[in-house]
């Protein structure tokens, strides 16, 4: 860790050339050429033979695979799309790539609609008993999971028309969305000083935790005018995705906005349900946390621009090397499987670490076939938080290398177990920086880390809550307007804080920039769920000991092939008993707890 000299960002891009030499690599045209061929033969080979009384196990698993291997061909120019894109979103030569890229695959996509739609349409007493058969061992949990969607689905020329409009439509509408909030400059006017700094959202909100109070106030302001500017596109885009969902919702037949994402999750409402009461029935622990945040700030009132001001002021760097040690010996301890997956991105390079202007925000690890390497992607800044940041989407890293043992339809995980490997990775990492830690540096650490679980944990809660909020009163009332948007946003934020923190006026507006309710709607809650559960399991494998990371290893080995229910049980765990819920709200307890005995120790050395 080093205090004094301002180090330099890395200067870390990924290796994309295993995927394709470049946009214009022939390859991505002969990958097209070859599927389009092969999507007509398939459609040729199996239209009404797979809803038909005739099915026989062969036949299907001989689908199935078949269509797997076109899937796994063609997701590789769409996902290498999508990571140029990423790290240069104001390229339209590479906005116009992706969007062709898009184009193909729904062509492909509409050749080929018909097949799922008769695995969901084919009846029970055909498929069911075929289910048991061998040759289709490796594809049960693809049938059923495909199967759960089956009485919401609509015609083949019914979905044909959606498939096709959404390149127009929603997908149109995420893609406004990035281009504008990733290439908007905010303004930055630093306090007693006339010039203005032009700075990226991602930088904006990093100095959102600067130690200078003043700082942050003019961070907040500059976020604040900036997405006031985008204003009335945010808004008119957003009303546009919640009313596209809800029309979806009727034609599908849908009971509610989030079922959907539910299915697709293989959850029950009332596993989600139960998780989002008890979230809301802890937000006490907010409370107690802020309330000691308060103290050691030594300001009379906290409000949103003091949500994530570190504690104290030195200002402790972290350089990129430094970093890669810390996360590769904190995964090691654990397990030697566990950093050796986890170094191969460094000698690979299959990170994209370098921040730089046109680079979207945040921060991802994308998997896209058992058969290509995984990629991490994050804009390091040498802040404590850009390591966990870092232990965070090399969790994930592992997770995708290790189900890399999967085929195409097994590969991805289930989204509510999405978060686990990466929230593991992030516990082992803090573990090992608070044992070696001075009492003034854990302090420190603990405020970050109960920020980060709180963030995850209860800020994903209460998102969760005005998505809902959102979905429901577009249905019932139309249009929201941009200040709607902002009460409902302040009311579900500010409940989590009861009086320890007040979120000013200016933070209404922060809901805008939130992408995930662009993308992927109702995704936040698998946040909350996935740090949950890492918290309970981290207990559970503290206890065991040693014979853990094996069961932990096969667990993410599996991939995504069984349901989360399944997974789980793997490593012992009931994801319908309260009681193994009660456990990750214990373990965010502790950590206040211990916060508050570290706060009274620190008083008590430096009285
Ligand atoms: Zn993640």
């Amino acid at each position: 860790m080093n205090s004094s000299a301002q180090l330099e960002t890395p200067k870390v891009r990924w290796d994309l050339s295993a995927l394709f030499s470049g946009l214009d690599d022939p390859k991505i045209e002969q990958t097209w050429e070859v599927a389009t061929q092969r999507a007509a033969e398939f459609a040729e080979k199996y239209r009404g033979k797979i809803d038909s009384a005739d099915l026989t196990a062969d036949l299907l698993a001989g689908a199935i695979s078949d269509i797997e291997a076109l899937y796994n061909e063609v997701a590789k120019p769409m996902g290498y799309a999508n990571l140029m894109f990423s790290t240069d979103s104001a390229d339209p030569k590479i906005g116009a790539f992706m969007q062709k890229q898009r184009e193909r695959g729904t062509s492909l996509s509409v050749t080929t609609m018909f097949f799922e739609l008769e695995v969901q349409a084919v009846p029970a007493h055909v498929i069911d008993p075929l289910l048991a058969d061998l040759k289709l061992a490796g594809y049960t949990h693809y049938i059923l999971a495909a199967r759960m969607y089956s009485p919401f689905r609509l015609s083949e020329p019914e979905e044909i028309i959606l498939e096709e409009m959404a390149n127009t439509g929603s997908r149109a509408w995420v893609r406004l969305f990035e281009e504008l909030t990733a290439n908007q400059v905010f303004k930055l006017r630093y306090p007693g000083r006339l010039d203005v700094k032009e700075m990226t959202q991602q930088e904006v909100l990093t100095m959102l935790r600067d130690t200078d109070r003043a700082n942050r106030q003019a961070a907040a302001d500059s976020l604040s005018e900036g997405l006031k500017e985008l204003e009335r596109v945010l808004v008119f885009n957003y009303n546009n995705l919640l009313q596209e969902g809800a029309v979806e919702g009727r034609l599908r037949k849908f009971e509610y906005p989030e079922q959907s994402r539910h299915l697709a999750n293989e959850l029950e409402k009332e596993t989600v349900d139960r998780v989002i009461r008890l979230c809301r029935a802890n937000y006490g622990l907010v409370e107690r946390f802020y309330t000691v945040k308060k103290q050691i700030l030594g300001l009379p009132e906290l409000t949103h621009i003091d949500r994530y001001a570190p504690l104290f002021e030195s200002e402790e760097q972290v350089g990129w090397d430094e970093a890669k040690q810390i996360v590769l010996g904190a995964f090691g301890s654990f397990s030697t499987e566990l950093e050796a997956r986890a170094r191969e991105f460094f000698d690979e390079n299959w990170i994209d670490a370098e921040p730089r202007k046109g680079k979207q925000g945040g921060a991802f690890c994308s998997y896209n076939t058992p058969d290509t390497h995984p990629v991490v992607f994050q804009s390091y800044q040498n802040r404590m938080d850009d390591v966990m940041t870092l232990a965070h989407e090399l969790g994930h890293g592992v997770h995708a290398s290790l189900s890399r043992a999967q085929t195409y339809l097994n590969f991805h995980g289930t989204l509510p177990l999405a978060e686990l490997a990466s929230t593991f990775g992030e516990m082992l990492v803090f573990e090992k920086l608070v044992s070696t830690a001075t009492l003034k540096d854990r302090l420190a650490l603990y405020a970050d880390k109960i920020e980060g679980v709180f963030a995850t944990v209860f800020r994903q809660a209460a998102m969760f809550a005005f998505e809902q909020r959102c979905h429901l009163r577009r249905r019932a009332e139309g249009e929201i307007t941009a200040e709607q948007f902002g009460e409902m946003w302040q009311e579900e934020q500010q409940a989590m804080f009861g009086d320890s923190v007040h979120l000013g006026a200016q933070h209404q507006a922060w809901w805008s920039y939130v992408g995930h309710f662009i993308f992927a709607p109702f995704y936040v809650y698998a946040y909350s769920f996935g740090e949950l559960l890492v918290l309970s399991l981290y207990q559970m494998a503290k206890k065991e000991g040693p014979s853990f990371s094996d069961k932990y290893i096969h667990l993410l080995q599996l991939g995504g092939s069984r349901t989360p229910h399944e997974l789980m049980e793997t490593v012992g765990v009931d994801l319908d008993s309260e009681a193994f819920w009660l456990g990750g709200f214990e373990a965010m307890e502790k950590l206040v707890s211990e916060f508050e005995r570290l706060w009274s120790e620190y008083q008590a050395e430096t009285k």
